[in-house]
């Protein structure tokens, strides 16, 4: 197979250096979203962050331990497809700020996770390999939980969505 023609559906080392990259980039943001929620003293914030940071870099490590046994390929930044979906550095522009409401942090946190999980899903859906399918759907399903537990925290803590700034778009919210 030629070099153009790789693929996340069609190869694993493709799919898994995507995966890393979106990882390592989830990670990093959801430490800043942390950061920010330390300068409000909003520890219970933090802490949905922090954990999620946690999943993010655990995940980008057990990638990097499975693409050991992949034949290594080399991405340039500019050579990632995410297919048509969200790039992470591109949903990394918006950053963290300090004035950064506890409400519009979540609202970031959950549309890093509902974003992954989208990639994977996609992935999964469009899989040419058997292989991919299976990682992309167990990948996929990680994610589902991740939005799950940040949805269930927003639920259990309602105030923390008082604080939503009036210019904030809750259409932005993924069912
Ligand atoms: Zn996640």
């Amino acid at each position: 197979m030629s070099k153009a023609t790789q693929t996340a559906s069609n190869s694993l080392a493709v799919f898994f250096a995507h995966s890393r990259a979106l990882e390592t980039e989830a990670a990093q943001r959801h430490l800043e979203l942390a950061d920010v929620m330390d300068v409000h003293n909003n520890e219970e914030a933090a802490a949905v962050f922090r954990k999620l940071a946690g999943y993010g870099e655990q995940h980008a490590a057990q990638v990097s331990e499975m693409m050991r046994d992949v034949e290594p390929v080399r991405i340039a930044p500019w050579d990632f497809d995410w297919g048509g979906g969200e790039a992470p550095e591109t949903s990394a522009m918006e950053h963290a700020d300090y004035r950064m409401s506890a409400a519009h942090a979540l609202q970031m946190a959950l549309r890093t996770e509902q974003s992954a999980h989208d990639y994977y899903a996609q992935v999964a859906a469009s899989a040419e390999d058997d292989d991919v399918r299976r990682y992309a759907e167990a990948f996929a399903a990680e994610e589902a939980e991740h939005v799950r537990y940040v949805r269930e925290w927003i639920a259990k803590h309602p105030g923390a969505l008082d604080e939503l700034p009036r210019d904030d778009d809750p259409a932005h919210m993924p069912e």
